[in-house]
């Protein structure tokens, strides 16, 4: 098999000391293994610049979907109504998932490469009254949107509503100050900024809020409230916790610490996100979106002409040491390349320099 970094939004690339931590197997009721649960809990709320008073962390086995769909029927009741605001395949899949767990919902969708509109939002606000969960992705990864949180979290307290993020493939490598912002539920998973490997996603919450999640759940499993409840007494998961992949997430919080936290790793992503976009386009790339709603973490690339083959684009870069990553928009050809993850300023040049020698190939 040949080896490759990715560049994909989680999995991605980790560190090898962050590997090394899961050659050992950990039991799960050992102290020194529940010590490693609790050391997350508390490094997760000071990541996101909130208090042990008013915030928990809770951790949940799964990909980030879990994690999504663990707090929309854990703080979601069958009295309540949620507003889906949409503009990508993440927000497709909230509203998917508020089907299937039979809420109560309705959906404000813009098109992918545009944010949502505040005056459009606090119209639906005004008139649907019933409305009493809003849910947000942050970083759309489907185009790598930015998605106006600040103004969201805004209405939200306005408004009275609790506000919900998907925040998965930011946090960590955008600053997101939940509190002041008054974030009731913030979700991430292992595999994304953090820079750990996948197998459980988290959940911050807003104790105030999570106390009255009790009795919601339709599921066992995503029981948000439950499995708080068990994870608080001593660090002890509800169920068979992912030992390995708990024990790669401490090393990898550890490791982002060394860098120099959550501003630096943004520095890292943003530098290098910039010199992609730049050499991109000088080898014939336009990106998708405009550079005022790009994010550091994942671009999404036009096809240069319509004799691009994405197939062999795919292997060509992949033989030489790099996976990128398909497109996802149904109306558009792109694919996407996405800068987080142990990847420096060298890989980047070395991955254009592949994309170079790849267009000089097909246009002779
Ligand atoms: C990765 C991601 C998810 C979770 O996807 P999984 O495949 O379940 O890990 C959710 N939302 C966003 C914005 C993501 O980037």
């Amino acid at each position: 098999m040949v080896h490759y970094k990715l560049l994909t939004p989680g999995p991605l690339t980790t560190s090898a000391t962050v590997k090394e931590e899961m050659l050992f197997d950990r039991c799960t009721w050992d102290n020194e293994y529940k010590e490693i649960t609790q050391k997350i809990r508390t490094k997760l709320l000071e990541l996101a610049e909130t208090s042990k008073d008013d915030y928990t962390t809770v951790l949940m086995q799964g990909s980030g979907s879990f994690a999504v769909e663990s707090v929309m029927t854990s703080a979601i009741s069958n009295q309540d109504k949620l507003l889906i605001i949409s503009n990508g395949a993440y927000g497709e899949r909230m509203v998917k998932t508020a089907r299937y767990i039979g809420l109560n919902y309705r959906v404000y969708d813009v098109a992918y490469n545009e944010q949502p509109k505040v005056e459009e939002i606090t119209e639906i606000l005004k008139v649907d009254q019933d409305i009493t969960h809003i849910m947000m992705v942050h970083c759309e990864t489907t185009t790598g949107i930015l998605n106006p949180i600040e103004m969201m979290a805004k209405l939200s307290s306005e408004f009275g509503k609790t506000f919900i993020v998907d925040a998965m493939s930011s946090f960590g490598g955008l600053e997101i100050n939940i509190s002041e912002l008054g974030i009731d539920f913030l979700i991430s998973s292992a595999n994304k900024c953090i820079q750990g490997v996948p197998g459980f996603a988290f959940v911050i919450a807003k104790k105030e809020k999570l106390v009255t999640c009790k009795g919601n759940s339709r599921s066992l499993s995503l029981d948000l409230y439950d499995q708080w409840k068990e994870m608080d007494k001593d660090g002890k998961w509800r169920f068979t916790s992912p030992t390995h992949v708990v024990a790669a997430f401490a090393r990898a919080i550890d490791e982002l610490e060394e860098e120099g936290g959550v501003p630096a790793r943004f520095t890292r992503y943003q530098q290098n996100n910039r010199i992609l976009r730049e050499r991109m386009e000088r080898l014939g790339f336009k990106t998708y979106l405009s550079e005022e709603k790009q994010s550091p973490i994942i671009t999404a690339f036009l096809f240069p002409n319509e004799r691009f083959n994405f197939a062999e684009f795919y292997s060509f870069v992949k033989e030489r040491g790099y996976v990128l990553y398909p497109g996802k928009l149904t109306d558009e050809n792109t694919f996407r390349i996405g800068n987080i993850g142990e990847i420096y300023q060298e890989d980047i040049e070395e991955l254009c320099g592949i994309i170079e020698e790849y267009m000089g190939v097909v246009t002779k």
